[in-house]
Parts: structure tokens; sequence; C-alpha cells
């Protein structure tokens, strides 16, 4: 029953205001099924012992007004978490004082300290389990110094009855609310993992998990020997954007080029932001010859679209090719390459395409055809 994604168990020194109140919601619904139950136990022993109005009361509070009492006092603090965790503390000082109220049954009280102790571990580990026992513990010191010592351990059935219930009910209930938990920790841990591998701005693989997909690849064409392409991409002159338009345009650019790359490239391709205005494409399995093609058509789209008033991405491309080759010691080399082939493709006069070990670039006229 820990909180949201907090600890599961530790306590934080510095646990910002307003954190915890899911698990202090949490924490309420259980409270509700597990001390309504309790409240069976208890009664089936102060039935049989025929107590006073006073221990009634407390136990008809305890059972079903306690659970709201105890969320209201939570949420009013500046951190429920911190209030949550002194209300289980408090869970744990009324057993022990149910102990001594039930004359020691042992089966009631067995039951509620077990399900109290369950709660104290899930919500803080071992440390509120510990202090949960002592807790308990000053709860029975109370007991005895309010109503002495009797002590009448045997269950009568109508008590073994009444326990079951609490014994039946609140572990399911108290599961249920556990894998709740996991799930919704196992779709954060999804999330985490998925934003640690794309770009904040284009939603694109970021360099580093680009980086390692095309280290796969790598190894994978070189265990199965089949052909692969890799590609660098930057946009020419986009600093220029920045100057003319403002960096909120460039930004848009960006996000304009990284649509149209998503749109452009093969399902199983690899796109990534390799830097600021820099991108790259690993195309598994595909030959020079349709690498070319598909960057060809590409940089025409681009071109073409380059000067039409309102583009979404006002500036043209420059790419750089490198095939896989089998003197290549790793995917760094790999990556030069094309690094390389994009260098000649700037320096060639832009808007145009490389491909690394050729002599000839294939120029902007190329392209065109
Ligand atoms: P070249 O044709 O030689 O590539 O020239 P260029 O202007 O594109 O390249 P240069 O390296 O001179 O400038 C790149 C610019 O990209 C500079 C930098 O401010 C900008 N840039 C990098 N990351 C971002 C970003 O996330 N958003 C925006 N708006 N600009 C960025
Ligand atoms: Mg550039
Ligand atoms: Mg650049």
């Amino acid at each position: 029953m820990a909180s949201e994604t907090d600890r599961m168990t530790e306590q934080p020194a510095d646990l910002p205001a307003g954190r915890g109140k899911r698990f202090v919601e949490r924490l309420y619904r259980l409270r509700i099924v597990g001390f309504g139950l309790g409240f069976l136990c208890i009664a089936s022993v102060l039935l049989g012992q025929q107590r006073g109005i006073v221990l009634w009361s407390l136990a008809v509070f305890h059972g079903f007004i306690w659970p709201h009492v105890a969320r209201r006092a939570a949420l009013a603090c500046e951190v429920p978490y911190r209030g949550e965790r002194l209300n289980l503390m408090a869970d744990s000082l009324f057993g022990g004082f149910w102990i001594v109220a039930m004359q020691f049954n042992v089966l009631p009280g067995v039951l509620i300290l077990v399900m109290l102790s369950m709660d104290n571990i899930a919500a803080g580990g071992v440390r509120l389990f510990i202090r949960g026992i002592g807790a308990h513990a000053a709860g029975i010191a109370v007991g005895v110094l309010v109503m002495g010592v009797k002590f009448a351990p045997m269950s009568t059935m109508t008590t073994i009855i009444a326990c079951l219930p609490l014994l039946i009910i609140y572990p399911i209930a108290f599961g249920w609310a556990m894998y709740q938990v996991s799930q919704k920790l196992a779709a954060r841990t999804r999330e985490f993992e998925h934003l640690s591998r794309t770009d904040g701005l284009t939603k694109l693989w970021n360099r580093r998990h680009w980086e390692g997909q095309l280290a796969v690849e790598f190894e994978r064409c070189r265990a199965n020997g089949y052909a692969s392409c890799l590609l660098l991409i930057d946009l020419d002159h986009f600093k220029r954007i920045n100057d003319t338009l403002g960096h909120p345009a460039g930004d848009a650019v960006l996000i304009a080029f990284a649509d149209l790359l998503r749109r452009h490239f093969r399902a199983g391709d690899s796109i990534g932001r390799y830097g600021g205005e820099e991108f790259g494409v690993v195309l598994p399995g595909a030959t020079l010859r349709e690498t070319q093609a598909i960057v060809r058509e590409l940089l025409m789209r681009v071109r073409e679209q380059a000067h039409e008033p309102g583009a979404s991405c006002p500036c043209t491309i420059s790419a750089g090719i490198a095939q896989l080759t089998c003197d290549m010691p790793d995917y760094h080399r790999w990556l030069l390459e094309a690094d390389r082939s994009l260098y000649q493709a700037k320096a060639q006069g832009r808007d145009r395409i490389v491909v690394a070990g050729t002599a000839a670039p294939v120029a902007a006229a190329d392209a065109r055809t």
C-alpha cells in the first residue's frame, strides 16, 4: 500500500508538500474494509464478555468512524504521506489496546496484529514494521493501565466465525491494492524508459539510444552478412533560421523535419536526432542503390518545398551515406564514414548527397533525376 511511486520502504526527508494523496486514498479504502471487518471480531469477544458501553462505543468509533477521521487528518497535513504514516502508528496503538480489551483472546488478537503489521511493512518496510511493534506494545501498555490485565485466551466458535470475514476478505483486498500499485509502477517504468530513449523536442530516438541501435544493427549485419546503410542528414544554414525567425521558429522547423523523416522512411528504419540539427537513419537490409533512391527522393521533397512561402522546413539538406563493409572494425567506423561523407556534401556546396567510398558525389543536379 505504499504511495504512488514514492518509496515503498523508506521515507525520504524532503518530500514535497501535497505528496502522498493517493497513498492516503488507497489506505482509506483498505481501512474501511479492514476495520469494518475487524469490528466483527472485536464485537464477538465483547458480546461474549458482556462488556460495557464505553468499550462498545470505542469499537464502533474504531470500526466505522476512524477510517474517515484518519483520511481527513492525513489530507489536512502539509505532506499527506507523513500524516498517513502517523495514522498507521495510531492503528497499531489501537491494535495493542484491543488485545488487552479482548483479554488476550488469541484468534482475533493475532489476526488484528498480523493485518496491521502487513499494512506497516507494505507502507514503510522493516522500519515501519518495527515502529508498529513498538506502537502495539505502547497500546498494550495503555490498555493494561486503563483496564488492568485479565486473561481469557480461548476463542469461542462465534468468535472464530466472526474472524473469518477479516481473515478471508482483507488479504484479498490488500492483494488487489498491491497489484494496482505494481501495475502503475510498471506503466511508469515503461514511460520513463521511453522518455530516456527519446529526444524531447522531436520525439525521435535520442543520440544515445540511436547509437545503441546502430551498434546492434552493425553486429547483426556482420553476423548474417546482409547489406545495411547508414545515413547522416544535416539541415543547411539552419542557424540563419534561428537568427532571422527566432529560436522557437527554429524548433518548429526541427519538429516538422522530424515528422517528414518519420513519414518518409520505412517502418523498420531507425531514425534519431544525432545532434542539434543533424539526424541519423539506419536502414537495415537496404542496399546502397535502395538507400540512394530513398534519400534522393527526400532531398527533392525538401528542396521543392524549401522556397515556398510559409514552408514548414525552409531550408535544404545535405546527406552522407555509408554502406556497411566487411573491413569496418566497429560501428564507430561506419559512423565516421557517414560523417565524412556529410562533411564532403557540405564542402561541395550543400543540398546534396555524398556516398562514402565513391569519388564523385551524388550532386544536386543528379538528385533531380
Ligand atoms: P551548415 O549548413 O554548415 O550546417 O550550417 P548551419 O547553420 O546549419 O550549422 P551551424 O552548426 O553553424 O549551426 C547550427 C545551429 O543549430 C546552431 C544552433 O543554435 C542551432 N540549434 C541546435 N539545436 C537547436 C535546437 O534544438 N533548436 C533550435 N532552434 N536551434 C538549434
Ligand atoms: Mg546545419
Ligand atoms: Mg550541424
